[in-house]
């Protein structure tokens, strides 16, 4: 049986060392990748002079990914318009504060596909080809220049006036269809949640990823009242688990 992996990118002259703590080689990928799994993630830290090379707060993000899809009320056109979040299930945050290592690990114990929490990545090269190739397919999502926060990000654009619908208004303000910080009414969660649509994607592979990731405690309403749905980003007819270089697409799916 396969294990499951970690690819990470790891220089060249640093070969020896990443060999000595454990890491191997992956031929079709032309990557090195850790043989592990998330509950042991300390296990992962080992490697973390490696897991942030690019960025110093990320999260590994393993069984599940999701894409939630809701409905707004365009800003410009004051038309309805489909928009997409995307989500983790069971996942590492793992970040280097001034050289300070830290992990949280969040095990609620969960059923693969039954834990949900909202996220989203602000540059699309943050998101396995693969997915982002559904997404854009299936959204009108595309990376876009912000005035709020003065670059470029990736967001979704009105289906039918192309206005940018930015993230700060889909995921932190009231009138979000995702969010559900402000709301303690139970009827009202369930009304507001019901709304959505949350696709679990299985994933082999655990995935680094450098995605924001948004926790609360009422995260537990989305499995329960949102429609489900289900995707299967796997090449393979046996499994619907995608392999890292089937997200990736590497054309050969052996590992
Ligand atoms: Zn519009």
């Amino acid at each position: 049986m396969n294990k499951l992996r970690l690819y990470i990118d790891i220089p060249y002259e640093d070969k020896s060392e990443a060999l000595r703590l454990g890491a191997r080689w992956s031929k079709t990928t032309k990557k090195w990748y850790i043989h592990n799994t998330i509950s042991n993630v300390n296990e992962y830290m080992k490697f973390s002079k490696w897991l942030f090379a690019k960025s110093n707060d990320l999260i590994i993000a393993t069984e599940f990914l999701f894409i939630a899809q809701g409905y707004r009320t365009c800003w410009r056109c004051r038309q309805k318009t489909k928009v997409a979040a995307l989500g983790v299930g069971e996942f590492a945050h793992i970040f280097d504060n001034y050289n300070y290592t830290q992990c949280r690990y969040f095990d609620t114990s969960k059923n693969p596909g039954t834990e949900f929490h909202l996220a989203w990545a602000m540059n699309e090269h943050d998101i396995p080809p693969k997915l982002l190739q559904y997404l854009k397919k299936n959204f009108s999502v595309w990376s876009s220049y912000s005035y709020y926060s003065g670059r470029r990000e990736f967001s979704n654009h009105c289906d039918h006036c192309g206005a940018v619908q930015g993230t700060k208004h889909l995921f932190f303000n009231p009138d979000s269809p995702f969010c559900l910080i402000n709301i303690d009414d139970e009827t009202e969660i369930e009304n507001k949640v019901s709304k959505l649509k949350i696709i679990g994607i299985p994933i082999l592979d655990d995935l680094l990823l450098k995605w924001n990731v948004l926790i609360t405690d009422k995260d537990d309403n989305y499995i329960k009242y949102a429609a489900p749905g289900y995707l299967s980003l796997s090449n393979n007819k046996y499994t619907d688990y995608a392999k890292y270089n089937e997200l990736y697409y590497f054309t050969d799916i052996r590992r």
